[in-house]
């Protein structure tokens, strides 16, 4: 196996910011030493002078070749994979399907077989949606899930009929479900939803512009309160996508109570932060279709409410939520009640957080960070999901004996973001014509360069199923957490 050594790099981790050299023997990180301590004869050497050495994403929230029965992506694990390595992502956790009549073990088999392309590792959750009716085989058959590698289900709160689970549902499944799994939920009360597009549709209102108003804060905010209320003793539950400064107050409001035996965590998705309900009134609404939508921001373009959350550590992870329709499945109709939901984003992730993360330094736009900001954003974009999701510290971090999932940035170069420079499928980036600073100069997967100075050097089905080990709550509270 071969040798890499990345000189003279600025190496971030939750905890430190060092000058230093990254060693990486083969699949693995050997040590990180002081600049120029280590020679070996036969490594490769990398100089990152200048440049930032991230752990390698984790993004835990992404839709790869996504078939929901309704609409398909346009992408497949091969685009999606290398897409997410021009990125700077290293690990996606992805979801397994369970369709009605279907046990876990074949909604995963047949899941990692469309898996088999990827350039880089994945785990997976599963999408829960046909659990038994009996306690026992229930608890039963989601143990053997955790056992299988999938220490993580999903469940939605909408989209009636086909995965919209109800309060029983839900009810069931966390009693059945052991302590050591994690429960995910997508917040959106489907009746207010269903509420709000009623009398949008009486009015005529079914363009692409009225997408925001017909899903309201107010149904996130309502959902995710009902969840926490719904978690039984030692049962711990993850709110995907928060979306809403509504929704994250008053999550913020349950983690200081403090009553809880169960715990529950928050993400959110990149565009939440940066793109806002102006973008529904504009000349291309349907590039910005998903569920939850954008909201209003209180103050500019930037959502600092949500932001401060993560200063604060009530909001723990950061995703993308990511899914490459095409352009033409976009704009197929002029009616948001029948358009393809959702944003790719695996490739300008990290891009869009360093920028908004390191912004926080320059005075008139600081909001309240524990840590450095960008000490910070290793822990939103690597360490907090590795340690979620079972995969840490073999993921998540730059430490000896970790994988060799590396990333060189450079934070010099100002970057326009537009469509013809990314490896999507779909044909739009939601955030064409945004200035970025600082670009991926080098993306390495367990010892193998994939992206290096904009040329693509990875090889189909190098990507390997990271089995997530069962969810250990106490590991997963970072130590720093104020509430
Ligand atoms: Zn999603």
């Amino acid at each position: 196996m071969s040798r890499i050594i990345i000189r003279n790099g600025q190496v971030i981790s939750p905890w430190q910011k060092i000058q230093a050299d990254v060693l990486i023997d083969g699949e693995t990180i050997a040590g990180i030493t002081a600049p120029g301590a280590v020679t070996w004869d036969d490594a490769r050497e990398i100089d990152a002078t200048g440049c930032y050495v991230f752990p390698g994403v984790i993004d835990v929230h992404t839709h790869i070749q996504l078939d929901t029965g309704v609409y398909k992506t346009d992408d497949n694990w091969e685009i999606g994979t290398k897409s997410a390595a021009y990125g700077g992502v290293t690990t996606v956790v992805d979801f397994a399907t369970q369709f009605k009549g279907q046990t876990f073990e074949q909604a995963l088999n047949h899941r990692l077989e469309e898996c088999k392309p990827a350039y880089i590792d994945y785990g997976l959750h599963m999408m829960v949606t046909d659990l038994s009716r009996d306690p026992a085989k229930a608890a039963q058959d989601l143990a053997a899930l955790r056992d299988m590698g999938v220490p993580s289900i999903k469940l939605y709160t909408t989209y009636k009929p086909n995965y919209y689970a109800d309060d029983a549902t839900i009810l069931h499944t966390l009693r059945a479900m052991p302590s050591d799994m994690l429960a995910m939920f997508h917040c959106e009360n489907d009746d207010i939803v269903a509420d709000a597009t009623r009398r949008l549709v009486e009015e005529g209102k079914i363009g692409w512009r009225y997408h925001g108003e017909s899903r309201p804060a107010i149904a996130e905010k309502e959902a995710a309160v009902r969840i926490i209320n719904l978690l039984p003793p030692e049962k711990h539950a993850y709110i995907v996508h928060c979306s809403s400064q509504q929704t994250a107050f008053a999550l913020e409001h349950y983690l200081r109570l403090h009553i809880f035996s169960s715990s529950f965590y928050f993400e959110t998705c990149i565009q939440y932060l940066v793109l806002d309900v102006q973008n529904y009134e504009g000349s291309h609404p349907e590039h910005f279709i998903l569920q939850p939508p954008l909201r209003e921001f209180r103050k500019e373009r930037i959502n600092y409410d949500l932001l401060s959350l993560y200063g604060k550590r009530v909001i723990s992870v950061l995703s993308t939520d990511h899914c490459d329709y095409s352009l033409a499945k976009k704009q197929a109709k002029n009616d948001f009640r029948v358009t393809a939901g959702g944003l790719p984003g695996l490739e300008t992730l990290l891009p869009l957080s360093y920028t908004l993360f390191s912004d926080q330094y320059e005075e008139e736009h600081l909001v309240y960070f524990e840590s450095d900001p960008l000490m910070h954003l290793v822990e939103v974009l690597c360490a907090n999901p590795a340690k979620l999701f079972g995969l840490y510290p073999k993921k998540g971090i730059l430490a000896a004996g970790s994988d060799a999932d590396v990333v060189i940035y450079d934070p010099a170069p100002q970057v326009v973001i537009k469509q013809e420079n990314l490896h999507t499928i779909g044909g739009y980036t939601p955030y064409e014509g945004m200035t970025v600073q600082g670009k991926v100069r080098t993306t390495i997967s367990r010892g193998r360069i994939l992206v290096h100075e904009g040329k693509f050097f990875g090889e189909q089905g190098h990507g390997q199923f990271i089995k997530g080990a069962p969810f250990k709550p106490s590991e997963s509270r970072s130590e720093k957490r104020i509430y």
